[in-house]
């Protein structure tokens, strides 16, 4: 097991791009963290240089307290798991699990202890004679997680290890994943796009956005506690409503609706004339009367009914949102729903800096 520290780490290309700026993140021995942010903003670039498979332009790379910048990625003593699964085609699942010890010279009872034990924890021990190429595309993922869990060694490192497989594969081994990390307790990194991913798995959730950090924090804190309007928006699904809007008198308009602060934010009055983005999550409205919520009465333009719940998309004059309610409360479309936003679910961000308030 290890710790690992990662100070001011900044990737720049051959061709000049900046991929990484100033990443920094100290990870616990067993910690489970999970990189999310959209396609392009450093992720994969920010693994590799855990992994030693991308040089480090800048900055200070910590394994156990001690500098690995210049260490290659056998000496760093980390298993990765890649989305393509780089199976050898040719080999038995068994050869494919085993490959890494057999390369080291390990004693052949030794590895069929380990590939027995290993394949039992994955589900594969029906399987060890087959090809990768007479297995489902789950099967190969777990293969390919096997053949990096018997090294045995103390950081595990996944790139988008499930983005090849459908739907329902990804939720099943999303559990596996959760489970192996329980068993092992290696220290995991794993790099998604998907929220749902990053909040089932992740210990803490590192959000980036163009090669910057956005904010590091436990599932919890980052949908309670987002600190800008970009981590806001991108945890929650359907993602969170915003409005731009001047502050005048203190209260905002959101779209024909005028919301009145004062009862709300005591600080107002400092944010008299100033643009901020005002946001509430589609799930946090409440459809009966309540106290310290501001109410609100808007167009039903579409419902979703999707079993336990219904998401009714809603227009206030220009102004569009969704709202996610009980199934059993689904309003009819084309007339009006009145709801209330609890002042705890509000949230505010400087119009400018689109950092929260
Ligand atoms: P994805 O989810 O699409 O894999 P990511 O967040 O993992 O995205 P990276 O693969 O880390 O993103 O890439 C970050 C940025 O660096 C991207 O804009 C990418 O185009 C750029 N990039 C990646 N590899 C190179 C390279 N070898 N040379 C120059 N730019 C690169």
């Amino acid at each position: 097991m290890a710790t690992l520290s990662l100070k001011n780490l900044n990737k720049i290309y051959p061709n000049g791009f900046h991929a990484v700026h100033n990443f920094n993140l100290d990870i616990e021995e067993g910690e489970f963290v999970v990189f999310v942010g959209p396609s392009g903003c450093g992720k994969s670039t920010t693994l590799r240089m855990i992994a030693g498979l991308e040089e480090i332009s800048s900055g200070e790379f910590l394994i156990n307290g001690e500098r690995a910048n210049e260490k290659g990625p056998r000496e760093r003593e980390v298993a990765m798991v890649f989305q393509s699964y780089a199976l050898y085609p040719q080999m038995t699942v068994y050869d494919n699990i085993a490959f890494g010890l057999t390369l080291q010279g390990v004693d052949e009872d030794v590895i069929e202890e380990r590939v027995q034990k290993t394949a039992k924890i994955l589900g594969l021990t029906d399987y060890l004679d087959r090809l990768p190429r007479a297995l489902s595309g789950g099967q190969r993922q777990r293969v390919a997680i096997g053949r990096a869990l018997i090294r045995k060694v103390g950081i595990f490192l996944m790139d988008e290890p499930l983005s090849n497989l459908d739907a329902k594969q990804r939720v099943t081994m999303r559990s596996e994943i959760a489970q192996i990390h329980q068993e092992t307790g290696s220290t995991t990194i794993y790099v998604t796009h998907d929220q749902t991913e990053a909040m089932t798995l992740a210990d803490r959730i590192v959000v980036m956005k163009d090669g910057y950090i956005q904010q590091v924090g436990t599932p919890y804190e980052l949908y309670f506690k987002p600190e800008n309007v970009f981590v806001a928006g991108f945890i929650g699904e359907p993602p969170m409503n915003f409005a731009r809007e001047t502050v005048e008198n203190g209260a905002i308009a959101f779209g024909d609706q005028r919301i009145d602060l004062t009862a709300f934010r005591p600080d107002i009055a400092a944010m008299e004339g100033k643009e901020i983005v005002f946001g509430f999550r589609p799930e946090a409205v409440v459809l009966q009367e309540k106290e310290n919520a501001a109410r609100m009465e808007c167009q039903v333009e579409l419902t979703e009914m999707l079993g336990d719940y219904t998401n009714v998309y809603i227009t206030a004059g220009e102004q569009h949102a969704i709202l996610k309610v009980d199934s059993h409360d689904t309003p009819e479309t084309d007339g009006t729903i009145t709801f209330w936003i609890p002042a705890e679910s509000m949230y505010f961000f400087d119009g400018a800096t689109e950092k929260v308030l």
